[in-house]
């Protein structure tokens, strides 16, 4: 493995890309939380962010892509490695086809499509975090998600520039296959969306976003979601029968159910806390650190073990825990 500084000095060669040395990664998490990584890159311009990702990899060193930093969990340690970040954020439509760069906040795609009277992108409003990562765990609220729209996603392959349409992403609640595939990185989608009335569509958005800062006022320092919720017809037969009816939801069963079932409200540890009106949001009060997160984040998950015998998974993904998370 080469030196950082020898990493360093090579892409320094590369055209438009910004280097960062020792960069806090807790400035890139909405949690605020992270230590630092030995390098942070940023472009927009495709050629150099390839040519940076082939340098990284002969590095040897570890490295990983990040978007917004809205769904992250980086470690006090920070990242022993290159952090990679794509910033083009180009976005364009003709008639109701729209094509968007992965670098664009997925907000202002929303906005744009719903300024336009394009259909479809609506009850994603207030989803924070850049649109390529959006189509990566195809994100989606209010009985939406990404995929709907998704007509074809341009990805690099590590070696090459690809298209795949949408069946060949395969995506499912919360998963493409560029979760699987690590090293794919998304460059830009190509929505198909259909016509409707702006104003429609914007009254729509504004009663989600209202409801959205109330459950998650902008300033909150959290992730949304720590955990994915279940697909009820997955269950074993004995959860299923405890589960009342009630809470479920298009065939899916909150994780806040079972997370509320065993205490998880109002949960504190250090810094962090979980949501009293909400088991599934944990957030940093101030002054929390990935330790104690992943402590509240571990006992939780042992606890829905011990009393249901299931596993939660999270949404979230890890940054610089060894053996976890998206590092290659
Ligand atoms: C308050 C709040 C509310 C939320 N509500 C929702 C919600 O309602 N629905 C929902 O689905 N999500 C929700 N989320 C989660 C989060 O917004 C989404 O997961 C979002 O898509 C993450 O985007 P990001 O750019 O911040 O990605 P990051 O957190 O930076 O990265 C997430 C993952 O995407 C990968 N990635 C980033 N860019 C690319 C790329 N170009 N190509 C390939 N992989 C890439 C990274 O490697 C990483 O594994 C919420 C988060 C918060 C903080």
């Amino acid at each position: 493995m080469e030196s950082y500084q020898e990493t360093e000095r090579r892409l320094s060669q590369i055209p438009d890309l910004s280097i960062f040395r020792e960069q806090l990664l807790s400035r890139y998490t909405r949690f605020g939380i992270g230590g630092p990584a030995d390098l942070y890159v940023e472009t927009a311009n495709e050629d150099s962010f390839i040519e940076a990702l082939r340098t990284a990899r002969e590095s040897g060193q570890d490295y990983v892509v990040i978007g917004g930093g809205t769904n992250l969990i980086v470690s006090d340690a920070g990242f022993r490695g290159i952090v990679l970040r794509f910033t083009a954020n180009t976005i364009r439509h003709i008639e109701t086809t729209v094509e968007a760069y992965a670098g664009a906040e997925l907000q202002a795609v929303v906005d744009y499509t719903v300024e336009r009277g394009l259909k479809g992108l609506e009850t994603m409003t207030g989803i924070p975090g850049s649109f390529g990562a959006a189509v990566y765990g195809n994100a989606g609220a209010y009985g939406h998600s990404i995929m709907e729209r998704v007509a074809q996603v341009r990805f690099f392959d590590g070696q090459a520039i690809r298209v795949f349409g949408n069946a060949e992403c395969e995506f499912h609640y919360r998963e493409s296959i560029f979760k699987r595939h690590k090293d794919w990185i998304i460059f830009s989608t190509e929505l198909k969306m259909e016509a409707a009335p702006a104003a429609e569509l914007q009254r729509i958005a504004t009663g989600i976003l209202t409801i959205r800062n109330e459950k998650y006022p902008p300033s909150m320092k959290c992730a949304g979601s720590i955990f994915k919720n279940l697909i009820l017809s997955e269950l074993p037969e004995n959860v299923r029968s405890r589960v009342p009816e009630r809470v479920v939801r298009e065939g899916k069963v909150p994780s806040a159910w079972f997370l509320e079932e065993v205490g998880a409200k109002g949960m504190r540890h250090g810094g962090i806390r979980v949501a009293d009106y909400h088991a599934n949001l944990i957030y940093n009060e101030g002054g929390g650190n990935a330790g104690e997160l992943k402590q509240v984040i571990d006992e939780l998950k042992t606890r829905v073990q011990e009393r249901f015998g299931l596993r939660l998974e999270e949404e979230v993904q890890y940054v610089g825990f060894n053996g976890i998370g998206p590092a290659r």
